[in-house]
C-alpha cells in the first residue's frame, strides 16, 4: 500500500478526527496508487495515523476511512460501517418507522463520499468521491444486507463528482422485481416512470428518484415539515421554493386556510400537484400554485399589499463554499426582508439556509439585518422562537462541522 506523508504539524487535524486532507497538507506520496485507492497516512515524523482514500484530482487530496491505522479497508469494513449506520437510525424512535430515511450521511457516518437514502423498498445511492466510487459494489452489497432492500438505484450525478474527475453514473445496481405492495405504489403515481410513494407524517409523497433533486426528496427537512403542520391551523401560508410541496401539503394537513406555493421549476410543480392528488384528505381548493422566481414574486406580493400568517423560505444552496458567502448573504437578506414585510401581525417566518459556507451565526446576522430593514418604518420587533436543523438521520459528527449545513430560524413578529 502507498504511504501519504503529511507536512510537519499537519497531523493535528487528523488527531482531532477531521476526515479531510487538503493538498497543502501532503508532503509526499510513496508508492503506486490509482484514484480511490487506500493509502496509509503518516505524520512527518513517521507516526501511523489513519487510512484514507486517495483523490488526486481534488483539492481534498485524501479522505479518511479509518482513524485506526491498522484497520483493513475491504468489503467487510463497509459492511461494518453501513450496518452500524443503519442500526444507529433504528435506535432512534422518531426514525424507526420512517418510509423515507437517510441511511448514510457521508462523513458524519464515517463514510466520506457515500450518501444513501431509503424510500420504502428502494435504496438510492449517491457516490461523490473517487474512494467511494471504487467501493461501489461492496457498498451496494452492504446496503442490501443491512436493509434487506433488493432494489438499489444509483444517482451519482452530483456536480461535485467533476472535482474528483469522475463521470456521472446512474441506473440500477440491484433491481429485483417488486414485492406486490411495492408494485402497487408505483402504479398509483401514473405508471411509466420509476417514482414511488412514501408517507411522511400521514401525507403521501411521490419521490422521483431518477430525475428529482438529490436522491429525489429533501429528507433533511422532515422534522421542520412536521412543525409547519403544527403551526398552520387557520393560517394563510406562503411556501417559497416549494419543490414537490413537502411543506405545502403538511400545512394543508395542519389545517391551513390557504397555501400559496412557489417554485421556478415547472416539473417540480407538476409533481407537487400530483402529490396533492395522492392525498384525497387534503382540500385542493385551498392550494394555489405559482411557477415564478421567488425574488421577483415576493416583490410583487409586497406591492399588492398581500399578507400571510406563516411563510416558509427554503431556498437552494446560495453559497457552495465560504468564498461565495457574501453574494449568498445578499440573496438571503433580500428574500428574508421581503418575506418579513409580507407577514401579518403575529405572523411566523420559517427561514432556512442549506449553504455550507454560511454558518448559523452568520445566517442569524443576515436575518437580523433583514428584520431591521423590514421593521424600520413600523417599529416591529422580530423574535426567534425556535432554532431549526436537519433531522436525526442527517447527524453531524462533532469532528466534522462542515456537515452542519442546514440551519433555520422560526421567527415571530409582533
Ligand atoms: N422545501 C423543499 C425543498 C426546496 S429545494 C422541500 O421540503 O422539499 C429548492 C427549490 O427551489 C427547488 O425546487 C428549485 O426549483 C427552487 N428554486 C431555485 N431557485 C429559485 C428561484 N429563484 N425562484 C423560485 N424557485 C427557485
Amino acid at each position: 500500500m502507498a504511504t501519504l506523508t503529511l507536512h510537519p504539524g499537519k497531523e493535528k487535524s487528523v488527531l482531532r478526527r477531521h476526515p479531510w486532507l487538503f493538498s497543502g497538507a501532503v508532503a509526499q506520496l510513496d508508492g503506486r496508487v490509482r484514484p480511490g485507492d487506500t493509502v496509509d497516512v503518516v505524520s512527518y515524523q513517521g507516526r501511523a495515523l489513519a487510512r484514507a482514500a486517495w483523490s488526486p484530482a481534488s483539492q481534498i487530496r485524501a479522505r479518511i476511512w479509518s482513524f485506526d491505522a491498522e484497520e483493513t479497508i475491504d468489503h467487510a469494513f463497509f459492511k461494518r460501517r453501513i450496518a452500524a449506520a443503519v442500526a444507529r437510525r433504528a435506535a432512534l424512535p422518531e426514525l424507526a418507522g420512517q418510509q423515507g430515511l437517510r441511511l448514510i450521511h457521508a462523513e458524519s457516518d464515517g463514510l466520506p463520499g457515500v450518501m444513501a437514502d431509503r424510500y420504502a423498498d428502494t435504496v438510492v445511492l449517491q457516490l461523490t468521491t473517487a474512494g467511494a466510487d471504487k467501493w461501489r459494489a461492496a457498498i451496494a452489497d452492504s446496503l442490501h444486507k443491512a436493509t434487506g432492500c433488493a432494489r438499489i438505484y444509483e444517482r451519482s450525478d452530483a456536480e461535485v463528482r467533476k472535482l474528483e474527475g469522475l463521470d456521472c453514473v446512474t441506473g440500477w445496481i440491484l433491481n429485483t422485481p417488486r414485492f406486490p405492495g411495492g408494485a402497487k405504489l408505483a402504479d398509483e403515481v401514473g405508471g411509466e416512470d420509476e417514482s414511488l410513494v412514501i408517507e411522511e407524517h400521514g401525507v403521501r409523497m411521490a419521490v422521483d428518484f431518477v430525475a428529482g433533486h438529490k436522491t429525489g426528496f429533501y429528507l433533511d427537512q422532515r422534522d421542520n415539515r412536521r412543525r409547519v403542520a403544527e403551526l398552520a391551523h387557520g393560517r394563510r401560508v406562503l411556501n417559497c421554493f416549494c419543490y414537490t410541496a413537502g411543506f405545502s401539503l403538511q400545512a394543508l394537513a395542519g389545517g391551513a386556510r390557504e397555501v400559496v406555493s412557489m417554485d421556478s421549476s415547472g416539473p417540480a410543480l407538476a409533481i407537487a400537484q400530483r402529490n396533492l392528488a395522492l392525498n384525497p384528505q387534503l382540500d385542493p381548493s385551498r392550494a394555489i400554485w405559482r411557477e415564478a422566481d421567488v425574488f421577483a414574486e415576493l416583490r410583487n406580493l409586497c406591492a399588492r399589499g398581500e399578507r400571510f400568517d406563516l411563510i416558509v423560505l427554503d431556498p437552494p444552496k446560495f453559497a457552495h463554499t465560504a468564498a461565495h458567502a457574501e453574494r449568498a448573504a445578499r440573496a438571503y437578506k433580500d428574500i428574508n426582508l421581503h418575506a418579513l414585510q409580507l407577514l401579518a401581525p403575529g405572523g411566523l417566518l420559517m427561514t432556512f439556509s442549506c449553504s455550507g459556507g454560511v454558518g448559523a451565526e452568520l445566517f442569524q446576522k443576515i436575518v437580523t439585518g433583514a428584520a431591521l430593514d423590514a421593521g424600520s418604518s413600523t417599529q416591529i420587533r422580530t423574535r426567534i422562537v425556535q432554532r431549526l436543523q436537519g433531522a436525526a438521520d442527517h447527524p453531524v459528527d462533532l469532528a466534522f462541522p462542515e456537515g452542519d449545513y442546514l440551519k433555520g430560524l422560526l421567527l415571530q413578529v409582533d
